[in-house]
């Protein structure tokens, strides 16, 4: 994807400000941030969406996500939120998943407003009916893909596993 920004950044071809990096991810600082230290993380492929990620591309991408939320917090934060937006209706302007982690401060005056809409107590209550059921459904789908039984007991001893959840730098240089 050669027009898209973040690919380009990826790259080296657009400057950024470059906190992390590892083989799959990349965390650079937000250039319009909503507070010092805000930090957008990405993969390096040209992904667009959650839905794309392979589960280890998304356990990396949660465990990575909650050490740069530690960093963050040793920074100065008070608290930290995760925004992501998938779909153009939820405001996904860029094709190239991010993950916005940014840094919160009493009295910052970030906000992340709604109009709450009314319902009453029996849409509600369908609304959980059918929830839940769709929920039900796509969490077995997500574990027949993902997790077959015969793989769930191999995976206990993932020495593999564990050296991509370490939070070592493994190439060196890259801090
Ligand atoms: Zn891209």
């Amino acid at each position: 994807m050669e027009q898209c920004i973040f690919c380009n950044i990826v790259a080296g071809k657009i400057p950024s400000y470059k906190v992390y990096e590892d083989e799959f991810l990349v965390a650079i600082l937000d250039i319009n941030p909503a507070n010092p230290g805000h930090i957008v993380l990405l993969p390096k492929p040209h992904i667009r969406s959650i839905m794309e990620l392979s589960p280890q591309q998304l356990s990396k991408l949660a465990i990575v996500a909650r050490a740069l939320s530690l960093a963050l917090l040793e920074f100065g934060a008070e608290g930290v939120n995760f925004l992501y937006s998938m779909g153009e209706a939820a405001g996904q302007r860029s094709p190239h998943l991010l993950i916005h982690i940014i840094p919160r401060y009493k009295e910052d005056k970030v906000r992340f407003i709604w109009e709450p809409k009314k319902f009453s107590e029996e849409d509600l209550k369908k609304h959980q009916q059918k929830l839940s059921s769709l929920i039900n459904k796509s969490v077995q789908t997500q574990q027949q893909v993902h997790q077959p039984p015969q793989q769930r007991v191999v995976k206990k001893e993932e020495p593999q596993q564990k050296r991509i959840y370490s939070l070592e730098p493994r190439h060196g240089g890259y801090w």
